[in-house]
């Protein structure tokens, strides 16, 4: 099959979305193909040239959608700056939107060029690569397309588009929007929403508030899956956080190696907004605005906008049984409850920043790393105290991965790319990825952390 659209987003109000025109290119060529996605949209990647890739042959006209959001606390009105939705694809009964980024200015571009590094696209092709192996929701890549123009940002760059797969772009500021800006569409476009995503609220009495609470209950599991793998979003604005729980955006995000709750190493996020520790509140804050922008539905009724927010004051008890369940799986503990030795093992991991992804192994493996930590007297006794009632190794396999895309292994590919045209270590990185639970001693050298010094220095940066 080839790609084919069916996109029910243009029957919605025209203040929602605008049509839209992706650059021109001249010499559009595929860097990345994403082999396994394809055949999960079911396309033949022979009918995938980079014409059509990149937006140069068109099926129908694009759209960038309108969306408003809080950045980094503040109310901003936005919109696809520098994406375009080329049209919903629909296989298997799935709908999937189909967007490219990178493909020039639209009505919302403001004073952005609309085009993004090939670096960035590259970067973001790895790390949702990486999620999507690590089991958790989120945004696809399909291809990183190089285009013939420079892009200036920190240095100078080819410019590069990427094919971004969602099941949709909806986000919690595209409610903002509709709230603030066409209030009158706020039910239609409810009803849309829950049609297009949870269409077994449709029959019920209270489809709003349980939308609400359903979509808190996938965020939720969403951000428990990151602190699982140590994953920092590092830009959770509401513009950022999709109504289907999947993880996108991937702008300044990061692993964290050594852990510390106030990690954070975007270069604009000075105070920690979105630090690893900081994801839960944050996302708490979040869905607080979420409910403001749902407010109009319940106009006949206040008390049945009393019981949505009595959904989210649900949700620190909902996250933590959620974080602790989780926490007890990368333990191994099969029993409930043991948050006492699972506080006195986090306090531990705080106490010794030991890296957090290499830590799980050796407790299910003694000895799998040679580093001083480990021989402390400290661990040892939590060791001890754990074997107890958990490291079943079993459980533990599955829950902690042996690979994350580590920071300074990224920037080693990205940067052979950029100085030699060559793609083996992106390469190499992404097949280490491809499995990130089945140990490959031959590649231990993907599971080493950078120095302290490199993490302590390393920054990530927006807009890129
Ligand atoms: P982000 O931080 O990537 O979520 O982007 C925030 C907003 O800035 C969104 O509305 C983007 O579409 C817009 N934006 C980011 N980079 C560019 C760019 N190079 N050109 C135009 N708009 C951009
Ligand atoms: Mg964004």
């Amino acid at each position: 099959m080839s790609l084919s659209f069916d996109t029910t987003y243009k029957d919605l109000d025209s203040n929602l979305y605008s049509r839209v025109t992706p650059e021109d290119i001249n010499n559009p060529e595929i860097l990345l193909l994403n082999e396994d996605l394809c055949d999960g949209l079911g396309l033949n990647k022979e009918d995938l040239n980079s014409q059509i890739l990149s937006g140069q042959k068109l099926l129908e006209e694009p759209i960038a959608q309108a969306y408003a959001g809080h950045q980094f606390g503040s109310y901003t009105v936005l919109g696809d700056g520098r994406a375009m939705i080329l049209g919903e694809h629909v296989h298997d009964g799935n709908r999937y939107d189909i967007q490219l980024k990178g493909s020039g200015r639209t009505p919302y571009s403001g004073r952005g060029d609309g085009n993004a590094t090939v670096s960035s696209m590259l970067r973001e092709y790895i790390y949702s690569y990486a999620m999507q192996n690590l089991g958790i929701k989120t945004s696809r890549s399909l291809a990183v397309i190089e285009t013939d123009g420079s892009v200036q940002r920190r240095r100078t760059e080819p410019g590069a588009i990427l094919v971004r797969v969602m099941r949709s772009h909806i986000r919690y500021g595209t409610f903002q929007y509709v709230a603030s800006q066409a209030s009158e569409e706020l039910e239609e476009f409810t009803d849309y929403v829950i049609d297009r995503h949870y269409p077994h609220l449709n029959n019920k009495d209270k489809k709003y508030t349980d939308f609400f609470d359903e979509v808190m209950r996938s965020s939720i599991n969403m951000v428990v899956d990151w602190m699982r793998v140590g994953f920092i979003h590092g830009v959770m604005n509401t513009d950022n956080m999709s109504i289907d729980g999947e993880t996108f955006d991937y702008g300044p995000c990061t692993f964290m190696n050594y852990y510390d709750e106030d990690a954070v190493f975007s270069s604009v996020d000075k105070r920690g907004r979105y630090s690893f520790g900081n994801q839960k509140p944050i996302l708490k804050w979040n869905l607080g605005r979420f409910a403001e922008s749902l407010k109009q539905l319940f106009q006949e009724s206040s008390h049945a906008f009393d019981e949505l927010e009595a959904k989210l004051d649900n949700f620190e008890e909902i996250f933590d049984a959620k974080y602790y369940s989780m926490m007890r799986k990368k333990l191994g503990i099969k029993s409930d409850g043991e948050e006492a030795i699972v506080d006195a093992f986090l306090d531990w991991l705080r106490e010794s920043r030991a890296d957090y992804t290499n830590t799980f192994i050796e407790l299910e493996t003694p000895g799998s790393f040679d580093d001083p930590v480990y021989s402390s007297e400290d661990f040892k006794h939590i060791r001890n105290e754990l074997s107890g009632i958990g490291l079943d190794r079993k459980m533990m396999k599955k829950t902690n991965p042996r690979y994350i895309p580590r920071n300074y292994l990224i920037e080693e590919a990205l940067n052979e790319y950029l100085e030699k045209e060559n793609l083996s270590k992106f390469k190499d990185l992404l097949n280490v990825l491809k499995n990130p639970y089945e140990s490959k001693d031959a590649n231990s050298q993907f599971q080493q952390p950078p120095s302290e010094k490199f993490d302590s220095e390393y920054t990530t940066y927006c807009n890129t």
